[in-house]
């Protein structure tokens, strides 16, 4: 009798302990899923940007999702982060990254912070990042989150993105996460000449429009993606 409760104890923690190795996984482990993110989503739909590239395989996508989903952080698709709110699809981050055509050192606006990482990703490429997010927790989470990852060049604030960040304008580049139907004016304002800003234009149908300023500050607009973001609130809902 108390030779099987032996074994039962064996077999019961060997059971435990496997079920754990399966969830905890390594840094490296991780680092592998990043690899395959890059090449099969992305390298693959034709991104060649090195400083993109190189971005998406540094940050760690799995620390900007609630626990119950970072097995699926790296797979190609949106994510729930809380407050009915999504993080992109990792290709769509690249993508519209891409579009920004950055160098290195630029000044650029997000709106809608969301987790944090699209910022965290045009960190690693930009000087500074000025994020702007609707929803203050949302705001709070993802400053702490990248103030703890050790970001010094990423500055969140809550308010209504649709104004823009008017004491830090001109930006090299804007960005924007939520969709409005219309492309707010005082961001086309706050576009340095020679910026560039990609932004979800419309309802249920959203396309993804890359907007230009020209050196002479005429404007060039060219729709470059088919998307579905969520609405952009405040401002941009009113008539
Ligand atoms: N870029 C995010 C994902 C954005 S989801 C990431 O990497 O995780 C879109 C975000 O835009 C949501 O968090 C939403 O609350 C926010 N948002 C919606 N309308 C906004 C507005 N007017 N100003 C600022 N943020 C807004």
């Amino acid at each position: 009798m108390r030779k099987i409760g032996i074994l039962f104890c064996l077999v019961f923690s060997f059971l435990i302990s496997s079920q754990n190795c399966e969830s905890k996984k390594t840094k490296d482990d991780w680092k592998m899923k990043r690899e395959i993110m890059v090449k099969e989503q992305i390298e693959a739909r034709g991104i060649k940007d090195p400083l993109v590239l190189q971005a998406m395989r540094k940050v760690e996508r799995h620390l900007f999702v609630p626990a119950q989903y970072q097995d699926s952080a790296y797979n190609d698709y949106p994510l729930p982060i809380g407050n009915g709110q999504t993080i992109s699809q990792p290709y769509i981050v690249a993508f519209m990254t891409e579009q920004l055509a950055l160098k290195g050192g630029e000044k650029v606006l997000e709106i809608g912070t969301g987790s944090g990482y699209q910022a965290v990703i045009l960190a690693e490429i930009a000087g500074e990042v000025y994020t702007i997010e609707i929803i203050c927790e949302l705001a709070e989470s993802a400053k702490k989150r990248i103030e703890q990852m050790g970001y010094k060049n990423v500055f969140v604030r809550c308010a209504d993105g649709y104004q823009g960040w008017p004491e830090k304008a001109p930006f090299d580049g804007i960005i924007v996460t939520a969709a409005p139907d219309h492309i707010p004016e005082p961001l086309i304002a706050q576009l340095k000449p020679g910026g560039r800003m990609i932004i979800p234009v419309g309802e249920f149908y959203q396309e993804l429009i890359l907007v230009k300023k020209l050196l002479d500050g005429r404007i060039e607009k060219q729709s470059v993606l088919p998307v579905r973001f969520v609405p952009m609130r405040g401002e941009a809902e009113k008539e």
